[in-house]
Formats: structure tokens, C-alpha cells, sequence
């Protein structure tokens, strides 16, 4: 039994024949009408999350980086952001009377309430990594308009290249470096600094804001001896939970405004008594880290400078009664022991103190001994900068 055809289709069949070209124009103009109605209800600058990980439309780590290097010398003196340059602009349409909430990455950045009806313009700053904006728009009588969100993922080169800590140089340089922190205490500063003096020394010195408020002169003295001064944060304070149950987990308040904030104090302080900028190194209190301590340093222009294992000559230790504790001769037989490994002392990076609380014999007591008998073994002792600016850094 053959199929009739339906006298719906009898008829429509005949009429789509003599229409198509009517019938597909008006398709395409209502899917013109619905693309138009949806790009306008929310319309970003930069890429929707699907296309930023194109490298086509996204912006690339390139065009990122460029006026984020720009910004650097810029940092610290408005004591701001330096990404702050990095702003985006956002169009969001609004009724009458209506309310928005914007978020990025969890956090409420932006209520606007619109007067008259419109387009509404905000500047958002996004930063390196994962940005999570979200919206919601809603009438005067609390019922939701509409809600949106998107992930835009942005990769500064610069940010990433800064976010990694050095703790060693070059293993087949005699390079190394002597670097010391200044702390709460500058008691040996002076005598450290005429033994580096007159053994035509210099070296890289992390200095906290502390420090540079107590001790203007002792800072401007490091300067004319041609030593490069680090940000070692303002009052040094523990970042990580490392103290209590040995995990760098961020510890609590310990944010990216806070740890931003201990740098950029440091810096104001440094900028206002010298004029020149404390970045690019900067040091840990406690050598505390993790990625995420590591990425908001990076983001105000700071790269980490650990110490190489071992190499905490912990001359810190003042409790003689302590199993940390090594007298000043037993801190120079260590970095021995290590000059007698495979590398030696190549690229290492040995931290001491500018600062004792000893009552005892002072470490820096060996350590004209100890820079001659280093020269004599062929090391150079040198600073960070030098060590990068010779290639001879890895990463
Ligand atoms: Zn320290």
C-alpha cells in the first residue's frame, strides 16, 4: 500500500516551491535579529571565555606583557597596582531602575543602579591566571533580570617569568653569591659592610621597610659601596603556616593586598630616601613561599631569591644552648663542605644576616677570612643582577 501524501503537505510543498527565496531571507534576518539580541545583552571587550584561548582573538602574553612592563617603573610610587594599568572595559546593558552586582574571582567589585535605561560602561583590571567574572542584574523589586558569567584565562610572560624563585645559580660558573638580610637588628652591619668594602666586594641585600626607617644612613652607605638592595617585605611577617605544621600553606590574612602592601611600603620607604625603585628581587621572610605567594610578588614586579639548600648559614641561631647553633668557625667548615661536592660552590647563593643577637663571638668575625680563602679558590663572589646579566642563572 502506497503512502498518500497529507493534504497538509499537498498544499505546503507547492508553497515552500514558489517562496524559498522569501522563506530563507526572513530565516536569515531572525537569526541575524537573535545573534544581535544575544552579543548585545552583554557585551565584553575582550574575548567571551570560548574565544580566550584562541590565540587569534585572545589577548596574547606578548601584547600583556609590553604595558606591563611599561608599568614597572611606575610601581610603588602611587603605591598601587601595577596592574592597574591593565584595565578593561565592559558594556552592560541595563533597564530602568535596575540593579547590577558584579564579581571577579568571588569577590563584589561594582553595584551599579541605572537612572534611565542604557548601556553602562565599567573598567575591570584582570590579572594573570584564571578571572572569574559574574553578573547579575536585577529590577528595583528584587526579581533577577538576568545572570551571567565567564571565565577568561590571562597569561602575562612577564608575571610567569617573575613568579619563579631562584635559589641557584649557574653549577659550572665559580659565580656565587655572599647575600645577607637586614631584619629588626642592624648590630654587625657596619663591620659586615667595611669587610665587603675592603675586600672589593659587592652583593645583593634584602632589606625590610623596618630596617630602612631605622637605618637611613647604614642604607645609603650600601648604595655608594655599589651593593643592590632587595625587598625582604616591611616588617616581616610569617606567610605561610610552614611554622606550625611545616606546610607553605598561605596562612590566613596573609593575602595578595597584604603581601602587595609589605612590598610596596618597603618600596615607598627605599623610593622616598634614594629615588631609585626596589624591584625586581625580593626574599621571603623565613624563605616562606608557595605559587600563589610567588604570583602576587610577580604581579608588583618582584621575582623570589631563595637561598640554595644547605646554604642558610644560620647564623640567626643566637641560643648557643640550640642544636641549630654554629659558631662562627663551624659556619665557614659547612660552606667548605659543601665547596668539596660535585658543583662546589657554583651559583650558590649563602644567606647570612646583617643583624645579631648574639652575645658571643659575632659571625662576621670570619668572614674576611672566608670571602679571601672563596677568592683564592677561584669563586667570585658577586650580586644577584650579576649573575643574571651574565647568563649564567638558569630559568
Ligand atoms: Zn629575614
Amino acid at each position: 500500500m502506497s503512502r498518500q501524501p497529507s493534504p497538509i503537505s499537498t498544499h505546503l510543498k507547492p508553497f515552500l516551491q514558489r517562496n524559498a527565496p522569501v522563506l530563507l531571507g526572513l530565516l536569515l534576518v531572525w537569526n541575524m535579529l537573535l545573534a544581535i539580541a544575544l552579543v548585545g545583552r552583554f557585551q565584553p571587550r575582550v574575548p567571551p571565555p570560548d574565544q580566550a584561548e584562541e590565540p587569534a582573538s585572545s589577548p596574547t602574553a606578548d601584547s600583556l606583557a609590553q604595558p606591563f612592563l611599561n608599568a614597572l617603573p611606575v610601581a610603588g610610587r602611587e603605591g598601587g597596582n601595577v596592574l592597574d594599568n591593565r584595565r578593561y572595559t565592559f558594556r552592560l546593558p541595563m533597564p530602568q531602575e535596575a540593579v547590577a552586582a558584579i564579581w571577579h574571582n568571588g569577590r563584589p567589585i561594582l553595584t551599579q543602579i541605572a537612572d534611565t535605561a542604557g548601556t553602562y560602561k565599567f573598567d575591570l583590571r584582570l590579572r594573570h591566571g584564571e578571572n572569574e567574572l559574574a553578573v547579575s542584574v536585577w529590577r528595583k523589586d528584587q526579581s533577577l533580570i538576568y545572570r551571567d558569567r565567564w571565565n577568561i584565562s590571562i597569561t602575562s610572560a612577564l608575571v610567569e617569568k617573575l613568579s619563579r624563585s631562584m635559589d641557584r645559580g649557574s653549577r659550572h660558573h665559580p659565580e656565587m653569591a655572599l647575600t645577607f638580610d637586614g631584619g629588626s637588628v642592624a648590630e654587625g652591619a657596619v663591620e659586615i659592610l667595611n669587610i665587603l668594602w675592603s675586600r672589593g666586594i659587592t652583593t645583593t641585600l634584602f632589606l625590610t621597610g623596618q630596617f630602612i626607617e631605622k637605618n637611613p644612613r647604614l642604607v645609603l652607605q650600601m648604595l655608594a659601596d655599589g651593593h643592590e638592595i632587595a625587598n625582604h617585605t616591611y616588617n616581616h611577617p610569617h606567610l605561610t603556616t610552614f611554622a606550625d605544621n611545616g606546610l607553605p600553606e598561605t596562612l590566613e590574612g596573609a593575602d595578595r593586598d597584604f603581601l602587595q602592601g609589605q612590598l610596596f611600603r618597603t618600596d615607598s620607604l627605599f623610593r622616598a630616601l634614594t629615588g631609585i625603585p626596589m624591584q625586581p628581587y625580593w626574599r621571603a621572610p623565613y624563605g616562606e613561599i608557595n605559587p600563589d605567594i610567588l604570583v602576587w610578588a610577580a604581579e608588583a614586579g618582584y621575582r623570589h631569591i631563595h637561598w640554595s639548600p644547605g646554604m642558610d648559614t644560620m647564623d640567626w641561631v643566637s641560643d648557643s644552648t640550640s642544636t641549630l647553633f654554629r659558631s662562627p668557625e663551624a659556619i665557614a667548615e659547612r660552606l667548605w663542605e659543601h665547596a668539596r661536592k660535585k658543583d662546589g660552590l657554583n651559583g650558590g647563593i649563602v644567606l647570612m644576616h646583617l643583624g645579631t643577637t648574639r652575645t658571643g663571638k659575632p659571625v662576621y668575625t670570619i668572614l674576611d677570612a672566608l670571602i679571601r680563602d672563596l677568592q683564592k679558590a677561584g669563586y667570585r663572589p658577586v650580586k644577584i643582577s650579576q649573575m643574571l646579566e651574565n647568563g649564567t642563572f638558569p630559568g
